[in-house]
Formats: structure tokens, C-alpha cells, sequence
């Protein structure tokens, strides 16, 4: 199929019927501003020049693009090759995107940054370039939050940022959301707000997937050389879809080339059991943007569950729900049983610990492997690396000395 261009400078950040910009009054000149220096900054070769020099020099890109040969070889089908985003500073995708942003709010004359986060790592990021750029910084974080993620907490204080903890609501993610929001009108002035995915009002989803596109065309020149053609079909978690549309965007244009996002399945596609928007959600307007929700029948948001906090949100960037409804992309969704077996499988074959999240890509990408024959090529992107997940994984897996280990610091601590 051809997949038409949209300029969503032109649309008002409108893909079809999804996107645009629901915002109280008060923020549209701020975000009049941010679009006025985004599409300046894009044209000017400094900007470029600097973003790409701090991705390489800072950041470790580009990341390789990994032939997986020996899981290849144990499922007998596609050829399998890894993005590997894991391997850049911070460990995920989601350092392309702060950097970019960072330098964006430099020029901007922005001598603050805030975010909001749930499971803290679009917070690190934040931190992170906070304290490269040298901005003051304050990351909100539902009390729940912080409660469960102490170590990425532990993490942005360390990097100087102010955390603070958000206790309205449920205390998670959508409660900071709407802090940092309140705070931002406050702040206009000096303060840039640093969205971590290609989520939110208008002109957030483009500059996020500007950004993150990197991915993609990275992979187009990295396939070229490995093995002089582009690959047959590309996976992709998707959370908001930041990751995912960075490896995707670069490739729409080559109409042949099939795209899969996985979200999260859960444990079952009832209510509250799963963060699955493709597959259960509904159409509306939350946090300044139309898309596909989890929310009932009265546009109340549901709860979510995934054993990967990145891709346990209700909402989905307004770009995927135009390419789902046009049919361009397809996406699926992947159980926590089976990314926890996908997750094993990649550890034990290739030596590669990837992030919770990202084995839900792997997990789809796998059983799409088997059923194709050895010629097709399927392109995988791991976004992160695992260890950040240890709490989460070593819990996941019932590790039995990981809770005498626990235990055992606990009793240390207390002593000193
Ligand atoms: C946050 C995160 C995601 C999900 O966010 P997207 O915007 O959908 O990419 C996926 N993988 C990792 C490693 C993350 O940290």
C-alpha cells in the first residue's frame, strides 16, 4: 500500500483523526513557541550538526545493528537482526529524544527542564541531560512511583534533579502528568517541558519521532551493508510509541516493507490486566491529544497492568493510531508469560539482557521468525537493556537467593 505523507505542521498535528492539541488556553503560546523554534532549529545546519555530534560522542551512536545468528539458527527461520538501542548512554532509546530536546530548550533560552515520569526512565534521561546541559530540574513522580522505582529515584537525585512526589489520584503516572502540566503554566517562562514519547499535544509527536528517527535510519544504511537490501518486516514495543516509530517512519515510504508494534498483553485482555490500546481501547481526547485510550464507557481511565513499566500506559501516540486505522502498521500484543520466555531465550543464546519492554518485541519477532522461510529478514528493535529490570525480572522469575540477597542488605542497612 502507499502510505500517504502527512505534514503535520500543515494538519495543526492532526494524523487523520488522531492528534491535534487539547490543551487549556494558557499553554497554546507555549506551544506556539516550541513549534516556531522546532521548525526553525530543523532547518538550521547548526542544530543539526550539534545534535548528532552529542549523539555520538555522548551518547555511543550509532548503536549496532546485530545479526543474531545463533537464535537464527535454534528457530530455523527469518534471519534475525537487533537494533541495539540498549547499548546507548542510559540505557534505552529514550536518551535520543532528551538530547534532542535538551538542545532545543538551550536554544530556546530555557534554563529549567521538568518531565513527568512513572517508571522513572524517561525521568533518568531527563535528569541526564539536565545535568550535561547544566539545567535546573524537577521530575514529577506519583507517590506510588517512587515507592516501586527506588533505584532510578535514587538515580535522578544523584544527577541533581528535584523529585517530587505527586500524591493526588492514584499516584502514578497520569497524576504526575497532571502536576507537571500545572506546574508548566506556572513556569512558561524559563521552563521547557521535556515529553518523553510521541505522546501529548501537538507539536510533541513530531518532534519526538524527529528525534527518535535516528533509529531507523540507522538500521536503512546498516541492513544495506550487511545484506545489500532493507528487510521484509520490522518489530517494535510500543508505550506511548516513541521507539517504534523511530525505527518505523524512516521505512513507510517503502510500501513493501511490513511493520508489527507490540503492546502489552498482560496477564489477559479483561480490564486492568493489560496495558493492550490497540486491542481494547477507545477513541477520545486525554492529556491534550485524540487517540486510542483504555478508558470505560464514561471516558473514565482504566487501569493498566505490564510487567514492563515503560509499556503500562492507557494512552498511545496519536501518529500509530493513524497508521493502525489506515492499516499500515499492524500491532499485536505480547503476554508477560511470553516476554518472560523470550527474554530467557535471548539471554541464553545471544548473551543479551534486554529490557522488559523490548522482549515484548522480541517475543512477536521470534514467533513471526519461525513460521517465515530462510530468506526474509526481520529487524527487531531491542530499545533497552535489562538491568535496570533486575527487581523486576528476578521477581518475575520467583529467584528464590534474590530474596535472601534482599533480605540480607536489608539487615546490613539497619545495623549501620
Ligand atoms: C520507555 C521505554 C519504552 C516505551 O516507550 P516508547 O515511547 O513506546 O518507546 C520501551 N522500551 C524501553 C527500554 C523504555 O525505557
Amino acid at each position: 500500500m502507499i502510505t500517504k505523507k502527512i505534514n503535520p505542521f500543515k494538519t495543526g498535528g492532526h494524523f487523520g483523526n488522531f492528534g491535534g492539541r487539547y490543551v487549556p488556553e494558557m499553554l497554546i503560546p507555549a506551544l506556539d513557541e516550541l513549534e516556531k523554534a522546532y521548525i526553525k532549529a530543523k532547518k538550521d545546519k547548526s542544530f543539526k550538526a550539534e545534535f548528532e555530534s552529542v549523539l555520538k560522542t555522548y551518547s555511543g551512536r550509532p548503536t549496532p545493528l546485530y545479526f543474531a545468528a545463533n537464535l537464527t539458527k535454534q528457530l530455523k527461520g527469518a534471519k534475525i537482526y537487533l537494533k541495539q538501542e540498549g547499548l546507548g548512554q542510559t540505557g534505552s532509546h529514550k536518551i535520543n529524544n532528551a538530547i534532542g530536546q535538551a538542545i532545543l530548550a538551550k536554544r530556546m533560552g530555557k534554563k529549567r527542564v521538568i518531565a513527568e515520569t512513572g517508571a522513572g526512565q524517561h525521568g533518568l534521561a531527563t535528569a541526564t541531560v539536565a545535568a550535561k546541559f547544566g539545567f535546573e530540574c524537577e521530575i514529577f513522580m506519583g507517590l506510588t512511583d517512587i515507592r516501586r522505582q527506588r533505584p532510578n529515584v535514587f538515580w535522578m537525585e544523584q544527577l541533581g534533579a528535584k523529585v517530587t512526589p505527586v500524591t493526588t489520584g492514584s499516584m502514578t503516572l497520569k497524576d504526575a502528568v497532571n502536576e507537571a502540566i500545572r506546574n508548566w503554566i506556572e513556569t512558561l517562562e524559563n521552563t521547557h517541558f521535556l515529553i518523553g514519547s510521541v505522546l501529548s499535544a501537538h507539536p510533541y509527536p513530531v518532534i519526538v519521532r524527529d528525534f527518535q528517527s535516528v533509529i531507523g535510519r540507522e538500521v536503512i544504511s546498516q541492513i544495506k551493508q550487511a545484506e545489500g537490501r532493507l528487510p521484509d518486516y520490522l518489530v517494535a514495543c510500543v508505550g506511548g510509541g516513541s521507539n517504534s516509530i523511530g525505527l518505523f517512519h524512516p521505512f513507510l515510504q517503502y510500501d513493501k516493507i511490513r511493520m508489527i508494534g507490540v503492546e502489552a498483553g498482560g496477564i489477559g485482555l479483561s480490564p486492568g490486566k493489560h496495558a493492550a490500546r490497540f486491542a481494547k481501547g477507545r477513541e477520545g481526547v486525554i492529556e491534550g491529544y485524540r487517540s486510542l485510550f483504555l478508558q470505560d464507557g464514561d471516558g473514565r481511565s482504566l487501569e493498566t497492568h505490564s510487567v514492563a513499566a515503560g509499556l503500562d500506559y492507557i494512552g498511545v501516540g496519536p501518529e500509530h493510531a493513524y497508521l493502525n486505522s489506515i492499516g499500515r502498521v499492524n500491532y499485536v500484543n505480547a503476554s508477560d508469560a511470553e516476554v518472560l520466555e523470550s527474554l530467557r531465550l535471548l539471554i541464553k543464546t545471544e548473551g543479551i539482557i534486554p529490557a522488559l519492554e523490548s522482549a515484548h518485541a522480541l517475543a512477536k519477532g521470534i514467533e513471526l521468525a519461525k513460521k517465515l522461510n530462510k530468506n526474509k529478514i526481520i529487524v527487531i528493535n531491542v530499545s533497552g537493556r535489562g538491568d535496570k529490570d533486575i527487581f523486576l525480572i528476578a521477581e518475575a522469575l520467583n529467584d528464590k537467593e534474590w530474596v535472601s540477597f534482599l533480605k540480607s542488605k536489608v539487615e546490613e542497612a539497619e545495623k549501620k
